[in-house]
């Protein structure tokens, strides 16, 4: 019997690049998916099959965090042995205009899944999205020991769903452990997160279809790792014997105005010719600086990151200028359709 695994917030990054993982490892995965006006699906629309044909593993249901019921119902049909929670309001900066709606999806949403695997009365193994947010203002190195200092609404909504993942595993003896992972990009990153803000904007320079970028702090620092890479790193943190917390980052820290450089230069254009300041995208507090000390994953997990900041500027860098070209969207940089259709098999 094949494993089920079911993915809140599959549409997004980590959620598309988590399910080719499971599917290519014979998984059957359900996907939570909210009901939108516009299609939201694009991310993970190279991944599906038609469910009437009998090869389908991909299976979407609607749903949200905000519906504790509709959460238990879901999790009773489809039984699953890993649950991975991966939906949240996911930007730091917008947390600040929706504090109420980020606690209530980022945090309570938490709760509402770990509860709702407690009245569906089912065994599974749960992952819980933890941020190095919650970090904040606790200078770097940070590891699984780093006090939390979280400097946002999305910071603090992400500690408290740390907690209760914890407090559900002493409590009730449950499978669940916190990822804490550190910034992780991609071609298929978020557009106004800051590292594929920077990717477009090179692309659209670079081609002459835009001649100005706006930026906020370029001085804060972050690990960025590549998304890929550490959505196996949420899979083995199920696969141990023992259920633990784990940091997944690259260990190197680069500002904002690194990756500017890196972006621009790999297109043989000077950064400083084209960006400006717009206070509009400083936050009411920052977190200035994030690098991740991933020990213990690498020790026990058998985990380490390949991919560092700079070619992952120049990786994200190439997809944009290719969906410029192409115009279709860089989505699909890892597994093409037909290469699926075969692994599906
Ligand atoms: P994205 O913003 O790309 O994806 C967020 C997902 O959550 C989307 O599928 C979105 O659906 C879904 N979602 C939002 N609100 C709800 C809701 N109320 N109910 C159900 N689903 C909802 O995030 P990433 O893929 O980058 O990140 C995945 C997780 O990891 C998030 O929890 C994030 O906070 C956390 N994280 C991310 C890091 C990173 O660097 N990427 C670092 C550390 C933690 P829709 O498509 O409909 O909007
Ligand atoms: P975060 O680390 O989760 O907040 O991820 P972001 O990609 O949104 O931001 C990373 C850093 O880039 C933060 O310190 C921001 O203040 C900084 N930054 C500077 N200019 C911008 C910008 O124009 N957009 C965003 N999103 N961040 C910016």
């Amino acid at each position: 019997m094949a494993k089920k695994a079911l993915i809140t917030g599959i549409t997004g990054q980590d959620g598309s690049y988590l399910a080719e993982l499971l599917l290519s490892k014979g998984y059957e995965v359900h996907g939570l998916i909210r009901r939108s006006s516009t299609f939201n699906t694009s991310r993970i629309d190279h991944l599906y099959v038609d469910p009437h044909n009998s090869e389908a593993r991909l299976f979407l249901h609607y749903g949200d965090l905000s519906d504790g019921t509709r959460l238990v119902t879901l999790l009773a049909e489809i039984r699953p042995d890993e649950v991975y929670n991966l939906g949240a309001q996911s930007h730091v900066r917008v947390s600040f205009d929706e504090p109420e709606h980020t606690g209530n999806t980022t945090g309570i949403g938490t709760t509402r899944l770990l509860e709702a695997v407690r009245m569906a009365g089912i065994e599974t193994r749960f992952y819980q999205a933890s941020s190095s947010e919650m970090f904040g203002a606790t200078p770097p190195p940070q590891d699984e020991a780093t006090p939390f200092y979280p400097r946002s609404p999305y910071g603090a909504a992400k500690v408290y769903s740390y907690w209760m993942t914890k407090n559900y595993r002493e409590a009730y003896g449950m499978f669940a452990v916190n990822g804490i992972l550190f910034n992780h990009e991609s071609p298929r990153r978020g557009e106004t997160f800051v590292t594929r803000k920077i990717t477009r904007a090179v692309a659209a320079i670079k081609a002459g279809k835009q001649s100005e970028l706006y930026m906020g702090n370029l001085q804060a620092v972050r690990d960025w790792g590549y998304a890929a890479e550490y959505v196996e790193g949420m899979w083995r943190m199920l696969q141990v014997d023992e259920p633990d917390d784990y940091v997944l980052a690259t260990n190197e820290g680069y500002t904002v105005k690194d990756f500017l450089e890196n972006a621009f230069e790999h297109v043989g254009l000077n950064w400083e010719n084209y960006v400006r300041f717009d206070e509009r995208y400083l936050r009411p507090t920052e977190v200035e600086a994030l690098i991740g000390d991933y020990s213990k994953a690498k020790e026990k997990l058998d985990w380490e990151p390949t991919v560092k900041t700079p070619e992952l500027a120049r990786l994200m860098v190439d997809a944009d200028i290719k969906a410029l070209q192409h115009g279709g969207n860089p989505w699909i940089d890892t597994v093409d359709l037909q290469t699926w259709k075969v692994l599906a098999r």
